[in-house]
């Protein structure tokens, strides 16, 4: 193009010069020079005029200015202007393309994909949308999202800073449908939102707690059965089968004890909510010290410490239950002459947490994240040795999630493990006998 814009260049110079020396030769023939080279200079420029006008037509009609439109330099740049037209034009397409086939792609997702405004108003949504949440093309686009998906606990969570997904939502369209949603936000304070039908899933998941719940029932009576009978025989009258006598008995208790334990799991997954009743700190954790006392039998120093004045607000049975796992744990992992300690102390946000520290074996790290998974255990043979279900931090876990707690869990071996229920700042009571103080 180079090359070409410069031989373009000498021609309309040549050109140029030769005009000029054919004027000044006509003028100095009839002695008039000046007025036949100011003649020659206005027909140059009136030429260049005009095809500059001609050309800024034709960029202001047509999308693309059309090839070999005019020569010398006028040609050279309507070529260049041409070429770029080219490739912006096919940058273009391609951009559209990538849009289509995204949106294809996104419109053909079994999940629904809805792109809210900075105001949660509709930007788009795919067919799945329109399926899962009732949403119509196009009398959607740009309403409130909120405004067409009545249901409850979701414009609230729509609204809400946390960011954490919504699970079991009733679909709008079919309230049989169970909905997972997820906020997912974008850039300029805009968002995504993706919801999933989970109803299979959910079903599935109640079919196992049901076979759960229902294998544990079955077993319980033929277990009562055995171990009624292995009770009534006394080791002496068969001093033969002493020893398998015990293990038969340790064995069937232990068997009971995984059937007690799986019937309260099933019972608490089936649990929405539990009692709200005030639970006084104080003697709770004085009736959970002497039980490790009398599980310890004096091997181990069991202190309270209540920094907390405070009465909780729960079901007193299942966090009772729920702190004697913890309390039982830390005296069946610490070996004699550890100490065990219950701690009912104040958080900063307002809450407080109910901590059980040992000076125990400890916990590798690697092994924290699952341990409130059932039957995840450290190590079976310790845990078979003391009695253990493996059920019991799961069992923790759901009493605490029924009441809206968490377990904390910091550990090492060798270092003693601290086991920490940590409740908001709701379920914490004033005192009654200083509840109506200034
Ligand atoms: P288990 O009945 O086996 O004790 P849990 O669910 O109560 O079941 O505990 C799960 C596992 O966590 C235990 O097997 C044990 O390995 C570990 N663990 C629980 N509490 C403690 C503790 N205080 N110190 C050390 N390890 C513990």
């Amino acid at each position: 193009m180079m090359r070409r814009l410069r031989r373009a260049w000498r021609a309309g110079a040549w050109r140029l010069a030769a005009l000029f020396a054919i004027a000044l030769a006509i003028g100095l023939a009839s002695h008039a020079p000046i007025a036949c080279l100011l003649a020659a200079s206005a027909l140059a420029l009136g030429y260049n005029l005009l095809r500059l006008a001609r050309f800024a037509r034709v960029l202001a009609t047509q999308r693309l200015v059309p090839a070999a439109n005019g020569s010398g330099v006028w040609g050279v740049i309507a070529d260049t202007i041409r070429e770029r037209q080219r490739l912006a034009l096919a940058g273009k397409r391609r951009m559209l393309r990538r849009l289509h086939d995204f949106r294809d792609a996104a419109a053909a997702l079994p999940d629904a994909v809805v792109a809210l405004d900075r105001e949660q108003r509709i930007e788009w949504f795919n067919a799945a949308a329109a399926n899962l949440l009732g949403l119509e093309y196009p009398r959607d686009l740009g309403a409130h999202l909120h405004d067409l998906v009545r249901v409850p606990r979701f414009a609230e969570w729509l609204h809400g800073e946390a960011g954490d997904p919504l699970a079991d939502l009733p679909s709008p369209v079919d309230a049989e449908r169970h909905l997972s949603l997820r906020l997912i936000r974008r850039a300029e304070d805009r968002s995504l939102l993706v919801v999933r039908d989970v109803s299979q899933l959910l079903r599935l998941e109640q079919v196992r707690r049901d076979f759960v719940a229902n294998v544990s029932h079955e077993l319980r009576t033929p277990l009562t059965v055995v171990h009624g009978y292995l009770d009534m025989i006394e080791p002496e009258q068969v001093p033969e089968y002493e020893s398998i006598l015990h293990e038969l008995r340790n064995q069937s208790r232990r068997m009971t004890q995984i059937v007690e334990d799986l019937l309260t799991l099933s019972r608490l997954e089936a649990r929405d909510d539990l009692p709200r009743e005030r639970i006084n700190m104080r003697p709770l954790l004085l009736a959970l010290s002497r039980e490790a006392a009398a599980l310890s039998q004096g091997q181990h120093t069991v202190l309270v410490e209540m920094d907390d004045g405070r009465d909780l607000l729960g079901s007193t049975k299942e966090l009772h239950s729920a702190f004697s796992n913890l309390v039982t744990n830390a005296v069946r992992y610490t070996p004699a002459g550890g100490r065990v300690t219950l701690r009912w102390q104040r958080e900063a946000d307002g809450g407080a947490r109910l901590a059980v520290a040992d000076t125990g074996h400890g916990i590798p790290a690697q092994h924290l994240p699952r341990l409130t998974e059932r039957f995840y255990r450290v190590s079976t043979s310790r845990s078979r040795e003391t009695g253990g279900t493996g059920l019991g931090l799961s069992i923790v876990k759901h009493v605490l999630q029924l009441h809206q707690a968490r377990l904390e869990i910091q550990s090492a071996p060798g270092a003693g493990s601290t086991f920490s229920c940590v409740f908001g700042h709701e379920r914490l009571l004033e005192p009654l006998a200083l509840a109506g103080a200034p």
